[in-house]
């Protein structure tokens, strides 16, 4: 079985990544979505070890001391992870692994593994990205505002990933991301033992004719 494809997912805080990774998940069987550890505390509702692993600073450190972190970051006071092990075993398993991630994470990651998708989830306009904001209707108009600010410095980074998703109709949106992941696995990085299947076959016919 191939290697599955590796895969980040970043995006404005309101673009709907969330319901988007929900969607992508139940529609399609070959897809892992890695779980992070954070030194955040848990939101009402989030669950240890369904939306997060929830860790303390030191055991956080612990981990980033014994390289348990494919990647890790720090987010408005707080640490961020992408636990390694899981990653490397679901792609090996030929699972098809999603990061969601901010961006300083995303470019690393890249450095790390240089054929990795890079995907930037964006509603179609920035009023529309405040639009979301005030309507999930949790948020104080202190918070809207400050992400409404960070969205201005991220934009910054839209151009360093190789596809902009806009999430417009959401089912429009997740197929289309699904048929972008799918295409990846074309590339010929993504296929050199099918290369060197080639090879091989087209030496031997030429050697046998
Ligand atoms: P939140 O606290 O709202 O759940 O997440 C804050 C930000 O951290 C989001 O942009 C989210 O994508 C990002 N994030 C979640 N897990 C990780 C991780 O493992 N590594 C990095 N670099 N960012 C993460």
């Amino acid at each position: 079985m191939s290697r599955g494809i590796l895969t980040v997912v970043s995006g404005f805080s309101g673009a709907g990544k969330g319901t988007l990774m929900k969607a992508l998940m139940s529609q399609y069987d070959n897809y892992a979505l890695s779980i992070s550890c954070t030194t955040r505390k848990p939101r009402e509702g989030e669950v240890d070890g369904v939306h997060y692993f929830y860790k303390t600073k030191e055991e956080f450190e612990a981990m980033i001391a014994e390289n348990g972190f494919l990647e890790h970051a720090q987010y408005v006071g707080n640490y961020y992870g992408t636990p390694k092990a899981y990653v490397e075993e679901m792609l090996e398993q030929g699972k098809d692994v999603i990061l969601e991630i901010e961006i300083q994470g995303a470019l690393n990651v890249r450095n790390l593994v240089p054929d990795v998708l890079l995907l930037f989830v964006t509603p179609p306009s920035a009023e529309e990205l405040e639009r979301r904001l005030v309507s999930r209707g949790t948020e104080t108009p202190e918070v809207i505002r400050s992400r409404m600010d960070r969205a201005v410095e991220e934009a910054e980074f839209m151009d360093r990933y190789d596809y902009l998703v806009i999430n417009d109709d959401l089912d429009t949106c997740v197929k289309e991301m699904h048929e972008l992941i799918q295409a990846q696995k074309n590339r010929t990085s993504s296929r050199q033992e099918m290369i060197d299947k080639m090879k091989k076959e087209l030496k031997v016919r030429k050697e046998n004719a």
